[in-house]
């Protein structure tokens, strides 16, 4: 999993000096027919070789045929019959009613007009070249196809399909994972052709994209890249409203009004239009289309050019989508901006569809709606929080191209990671993400539980938010905020993407990266959290309270040091401080101690130094499995409280249990361990000496009905 540094990954994490990768260019043109809910393209490919290899075929995915009878669930589906089952369970279950799915290949050409031979094999297709692909050079073939667009309703986890509404008898198309395209070819894995499992999503190619989309004439289109004929499909007041839109930094113009929206929703035309779009540099290229879409937008401005953030939504999103949509988008492009890379891209999209946020290059797709025009804020907050979800998936994966099919943590988590960010700063009301969110996963069966670093389509469908969203996310606030310091760990966030952007990382160029730009060895770290099941769960087992003896008048030299035991404690461990200190005996150095050296220790300074100060000794136990450094809070007699931390090396010689000792001039009340809740400690009640009371069942019930 973890691969040595080679050539082409260095073992500072960055890419090394023969570093290749794959490209390429599509050009493609598509069109929509809404009657039969079928699309269809021809495409032309040219594919970049610049790998050290020639190679004798090419992998294709063909992901439209996860959807066809028998492939759609691959297993993650409910598998079981239930006493009672509604008829849509009924119908994941079993696909009673059948539909048509998956590709129909028409033609796949070289250059010159020949067919080249293909081999399907569920949702891969092998392209057996002609004469091989040498090295260094490049191939443009074309791929004539079709395929039934599915009801998005009738799959699990699904991204893109088409949603009906009966109510005016019209249709929204999400379309994604829709053409035939290059899967990569890298110099981890050779060709990554494992199959689309749904769960594991995407692993693509960087290339241009020139996309012309045929649709009815009355439908909106949104989509990734540069609309480059706005005058022949937009009417003049919507490119009048445009040009505003391109100024207006602190709202949106609407483009295509509710009114107007709802006016397109009767007209039903015959006609088409050619929406004609360019993208440059992205792994990928998504659409919506629909004569139900208003459509706002706003320029965001960011340090060296402006970004047009749009929404298009049906007027079932309304008022929720045309009050906090962009914005959404306005705020996820600012922070992410700032944390990791400027947005590099002329456009970012926030479509409206039924449930689930999916993400692609400059355009998204997130659920959420209100119901009767009402939504509640905690819906509220879920739509906008998927909506900065979906934009911040921009640098990961859709620039910084990590392998999803492979990691989904890659992607998910160090999104995440900065998505919790953004909410906290810009919407400090919401429920972000912190350590303790993981600690009700992290305490959990771990017959069941998986490493993060487990294939995504291995993960259960009941564990991967957690596993590959928020544990990775934790662990790098972890990093961030309680073992590297935040400057040196944003600096090497920063390093590691910026080394990546337009790449494709593994996991240990990551790892690497932020050992390399932190002078951090955090193996310990990576091995606990992203390759085992262990939780941190530490266990303050004692506290011992000490004074030394203030005089000792006549050294008895023969005797070391010395405890005298308190007459009641009896020699058993004390439950609290209320027996007093044990006193100790401190007894002069011994000359033969210093050995040949002659230099003496200030003796009567260092009596002077511990003189009626109070000595603790404390004993942590590693119950978790997983080591951390350790926060240690002091709280006073008086009070007042005070904050030691110890680190992670604390554990190097001893993982199972750490003693260790300080002086201080109060006297102490109570010690907690991990008092802020850093470290997802899983069993806060043993973190505290004198040992916390377990709570009675009166409080539990008290704790319950608070929340
Ligand atoms: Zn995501």
């Amino acid at each position: 999993m973890i691969t040595a540094p080679n050539a082409f990954r260095s073992a500072s994490g960055a890419p090394g000096k023969a570093y290749w990768q794959q490209r390429a260019d599509y050009k493609i043109k598509a069109s929509l027919d809404e009657k039969n809910n079928i699309l269809s393209g021809d495409e032309t490919i040219t594919y970049f070789n610049n790998s050290p290899d020639d190679l004798r075929y090419l992998w294709i995915q063909l992901e439209q045929n996860v959807n066809k009878k028998g492939s759609e669930d691959f297993g993650f589906a409910q598998g079981t019959v239930r006493d009672s089952m509604n008829t849509r369970q009924m119908q994941l279950l079993t696909r009673a009613v059948d539909f048509p799915a998956g590709y129909s290949i028409k033609y796949i050409k070289d250059q010159n007009g020949n067919t080249i031979q293909s081999f399907v094999n569920n949702t891969m297709m092998k392209v057996v070249l002609n004469t091989p692909l040498k090295s260094g050079e490049s191939l443009t073939f074309s791929i004539g196809w079709s395929y039934p667009i599915t009801d998005r309703s009738m799959f699990l986890l699904t991204r893109e399909g088409y949603e009906y509404f009966p109510e005016d008898d019209n249709t929204a198309y999400l379309i994604a994972h829709w053409f035939p395209r290059l899967a990569v070819y890298n110099d981890t894995e050779g060709w990554q052709n494992k199959q689309f499992n749904r769960l594991g999503e995407f692993a693509l190619e960087f290339g241009d994209y020139d996309v012309e989309i045929t649709v009815p004439a009355d439908h909106i289109v949104a989509a990734t890249g540069d609309l480059r004929n706005e005058k022949d499909v937009l009417s003049r007041t919507q490119q009048q409203r445009m040009a505003k839109a391109r100024t207006s930094v602190d709202k949106p113009i609407m483009i295509v009004t509710p009114d107007e929206a709802k006016e397109n929703e009767k007209e039903k035309t015959n006609k088409t239009k050619t929406w004609k779009f360019r993208a440059e540099n992205v792994r990928d290229f998504a659409f919506a289309s629909s004569r139900k879409f208003i459509w706002d937008a706003q320029a965001v401005p960011l340090e060296t050019h402006t970004v047009m953030a749009m929404s298009f939504y049906p007027k079932e999103g309304l008022p929720v989508w045309s009050d906090a949509s962009t914005l959404a988008v306005k705020n996820a492009l600012e922070i992410y901006s700032e944390a990791v890379f400027e947005y590099p891209y002329p456009v970012a999209i926030s479509v409206n569809t039924s449930n689930i946020g999916m993400e692609f290059p400059m355009i998204s797709f997130n659920g959420g709606r209100p119901v009767d025009g009402k939504i509640s804020d905690r819906a509220k907050m879920g739509m906008i929080s998927t909506i900065v979800h979906e934009v911040g998936h921009n640098w990961f994966p859709m620039i910084i191209s990590s392998d999803e099919r492979q990691w989904m943590w890659m992607d998910e988590g160090l999104n995440t990671f900065i998505h919790q960010r953004t909410m906290k700063e810009r919407y400090p009301n919401s429920n972000y993400t912190t350590p303790k969110s993981i600690v009700p996963f992290m305490s959990g069966d771990k017959d069941i539980m998986r490493p993060i670093m487990t294939s995504s389509d291995n993960e259960l469908m009941s564990q991967f938010g957690n596993n590959f969203y928020r544990k990775p996310t934790v662990g790098l606030q972890i990093l961030r905020n309680s073992v590297v310091g935040q400057e040196l760990f944003d600096q090497a966030f920063k390093e590691y993407a910026n080394r990546w952007k337009y790449k494709h990382p593994n996991p240990a160029d990551l790892f690497r990266t932020l050992e390399d730009a932190t002078a951090n060895d955090l193996d310990w770290f990576y091995r606990g959290w992203f390759f085992t099941t262990d939780n941190v769960d530490m266990e303050l087992t004692n506290v011992k309270w000490f004074t030394v003896e203030d005089q000792v008048a006549i050294e008895d030299k023969n005797k070391k040091t010395k405890f005298k035991i308190p007459s009641d404690s009896k020699g058993e461990i004390a439950k609290d401080f209320s027996s007093g200190p044990e006193v100790i005996t401190m007894t002069s150095t011994p000359d033969q101690a210093y050995g040949q050296f002659l230099s003496r220790m200030d003796e009567p300074e260092l009596r002077k130094q511990l003189k009626g100060k109070n000595i603790y000794e404390i004993t942590i136990k590693n119950v978790g499995g997983l080591v951390m450094p350790v926060t240690i809070e002091w709280v006073y007699t008086d009070g007042t409280k005070e904050i030691d931390k110890l680190p992670e090396t604390i554990w190097r010689h001893n993982e199972y249990e750490i003693q260790k000792t300080f002086i201080k001039e109060k006297q102490v009340q109570k010690v907690n361990l991990d008092p802020n809740f850093e470290f997802a400690d899983t069993d806060a009640k043993n973190n505290s000496f004198p040992k916390m009371e377990a709570p009675s069942d009166f409080d539990k019930f008290k704790e319950k009905t608070k929340n």
